[in-house]
């Protein structure tokens, strides 16, 4: 019998038979502002957990170690259990979201080159920033796993920008997290969705990301079931 782990914002995490498997199931939900605003949506986890499947087999497919083994069914997928960094990886390549706030710029330049924010991962301390000499200094992380962790959210950038650019989507930001196997490598874990990236339609900026639920834009399952047709159409055009 699996054992429920942890119940997150987003999913569900279950312990599986095998110690080193984890079952996770995307729920119907939908959160922001850490959690403090909440709702339901019917088909929104089967949706985002579709993108990210499909995301990180592309990612697999281009030499990116994952934890992804398999999919289960519509709203679960088996992953390889980590350890966690509690550490939130934001790339930019858009000024957009807090970095817009946070700089009192307006939302939509292109940064001349991607900006890297590292944040501590606690819903209790709304996830505060975190420079590397810290992340060391509290035992989070060592400097060659930031360097690992780093490089390998420069790879994904560079996978998923061209890939969300033939679905006819700007991959604006998004936020990675890494864990380490019991073997001792880091891949990239979590998820990969509409839920920690934003992306805006290259011909009308239109969002196509969680801030049409942030910002009450539009339905939030229709948006991602848009995503993920675009997705499907981009990488069927590429076989
Ligand atoms: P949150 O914790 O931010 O509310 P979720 O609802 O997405 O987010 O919950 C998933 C949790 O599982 C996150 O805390 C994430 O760090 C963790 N996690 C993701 N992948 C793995 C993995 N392979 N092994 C262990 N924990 C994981
Ligand atoms: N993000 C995330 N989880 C968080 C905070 C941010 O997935 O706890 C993602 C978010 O969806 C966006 C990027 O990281 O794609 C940058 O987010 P930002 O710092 O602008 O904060 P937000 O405005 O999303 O709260």
């Amino acid at each position: 019998m699996d054992k429920l782990l942890y119940t997150g914002k987003a999913k569900q995490m279950w312990q599986t038979d095998d110690p080193d498997v984890l079952r996770v199931v995307y729920m119907d939900q939908a959160t922001a502002l850490n959690g403090k605003k909440k709702d339901h949506f019917a088909g929104k986890g089967a949706a985002a957990k579709a993108i990210s499947d499909l995301v990180f087999n592309y990612l697999i497919e281009h030499g990116i170690p994952t934890h992804f083994i398999k999919q289960l069914s519509a709203t679960e997928d088996l992953v390889k259990k980590c350890q966690m960094f509690p550490l939130e990886f934001v790339t930019r390549n858009v000024i957009a979201g807090h970095f817009a706030s946070r700089y009192g710029l307006d939302e939509g330049k292109v940064l001349p080159e991607p900006v890297e924010e590292t944040f501590f991962k606690s819903d209790k301390l709304d996830d505060p920033f975190i420079n590397e000499s810290a992340a060391i200094a509290l035992g989070i992380a060592s400097h060659e796993d930031l360097e690992k962790m780093w490089g390998l959210c420069r790879e994904v950038n560079g996978l998923l920008k061209p890939l969300f650019e033939k679905a006819g989507m700007q991959l604006v930001d998004f936020k990675l997290e890494f864990g380490r196997l019991t073997n001792g490598d880091i891949v990239l874990a979590d998820e990969f969705s509409p839920d920690n990236c934003r992306l805006w339609d290259l011909k009308t900026d239109e969002h196509l990301d969680k801030d049409v639920y942030r910002r009450k834009l539009a339905d939030l399952t229709q948006t991602y079931d848009e995503v993920l047709s675009r997705l499907q159409n981009a990488l069927a055009e590429e076989d």
